[in-house]
């Protein structure tokens, strides 16, 4: 399994070992997806040369568009089995805006995504928060670094799979990894995403493999989900609970707007639909629009 991946060089783990292999022949930009960290590969061993020479089918990818710089897509990571979208309940403030952005995003790659809600040691009403995402049918797991609280659930539920953590900066995803798994060493604090994004034009994963089996892939670069290019479709089929209601509206092109006989805002009004995810269905839809419209 590739590790981590940077200058043409690829770490990978084997039965017997970490190695690090490159790909055969010069590698040009545009193949930049040919092997992405997390995919499964062959190697072939030439004395000290070690080389990739074939990539086995991957069960997923997942994917970032990036609709201002070169439209273009960015693979970031192959054949994960979840992501772990991850707020806090307090320090800095829980932004459902923000948490159902990265939930987007999941469920556009078609990824399985869970929810943990960390630092609850700073705000006991936590299960609060978790309710509308549990009446979607989302797991949510409440953890804090602090008091040790669910992280023995959380690492149950890594154990033997490959997860993505993801969230907002300053939630505490780099600790939550180091409790889970003490022999990690993910840095922690306050290290700007702003400084960092400026350093690395590029997203770069890295697979850290965990005690109890499974990885844990880690992606500095990730983090300023606001630059993930969706589509309107998309959007729209981003959130399940939407998606279920907007089959009994009465127009199949139905925004969810002002339109008469709209299943979905009639949702909203009994109570089924959180009025907090509508309204970001609602942004996310009005961002893919305009985006739509730059594109065209
Ligand atoms: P990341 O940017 O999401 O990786 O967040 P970090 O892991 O770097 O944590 C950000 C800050 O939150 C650090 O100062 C941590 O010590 C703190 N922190 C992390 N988890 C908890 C927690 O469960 N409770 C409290 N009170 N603070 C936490
Ligand atoms: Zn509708």
């Amino acid at each position: 399994m590739v590790l981590t991946r940077g200058g043409g060089r690829y770490r990978v783990r084997t039965l017997s070992g970490d190695r690090e292999a490159s790909l055969r022949g010069r590698v040009k930009e545009r193949d930049d997806h040919r092997v992405l960290v997390g995919d499964r590969v062959r190697l072939a061993v030439d004395g000290e040369q070690v080389t990739i020479e074939e990539v086995l089918p991957r069960h997923s990818v997942l994917q970032r568009r990036s609709p201002g710089q070169n439209k273009g897509t960015r693979h970031i990571a192959a054949n994960l089995d979840q992501v772990i979208v991850v707020g806090s309940a307090a320090d800095p403030t829980w932004e459902p805006a923000m948490i159902d952005r990265f939930l987007a995003v999941a469920e556009v790659n078609h990824l399985p995504v869970h929810l943990v809600i960390n630092k609850i040691d700073l705000h006991p009403a936590w299960e609060e928060l978790a309710a509308p995402y549990r009446a979607v049918g989302y797991d949510v797991f409440g953890t804090s670094t602090v008091t040790g609280a669910g992280v023995d659930t959380l690492r149950q539920h890594l154990a033997g799979h490959v997860s993505l953590f993801t969230g907002p900066t300053g939630v505490g995803k780099s600790s939550l990894g180091n409790a889970v798994d003490p022999n990690l060493t993910l840095r922690t604090g306050e290290v700007s995403e702003r400084s960092r994004a400026g350093r690395h034009t590029t997203v770069t994963a890295e697979m850290h493999p965990l005690t109890d089996g499974g990885f844990l892939v880690d992606t500095p670069g990730l983090r300023d989900i606001g630059l993930w290019g969706l589509t309107p479709p998309e959007v729209a089929s981003a959130f399940p609970e939407i998606a279920k209601y907007a089959e009994g509206c009465k127009f199949d092109d139905c925004r969810h707007d002002t339109e008469p006989g709209c299943a979905v805002r009639a949702a909203v009004d009994t109570g089924a639909v959180a009025a907090s995810r509508y309204t970001s269905f609602r942004r996310l839809l009005a961002e893919a629009l305009e985006a739509a419209r730059w594109w065209a």
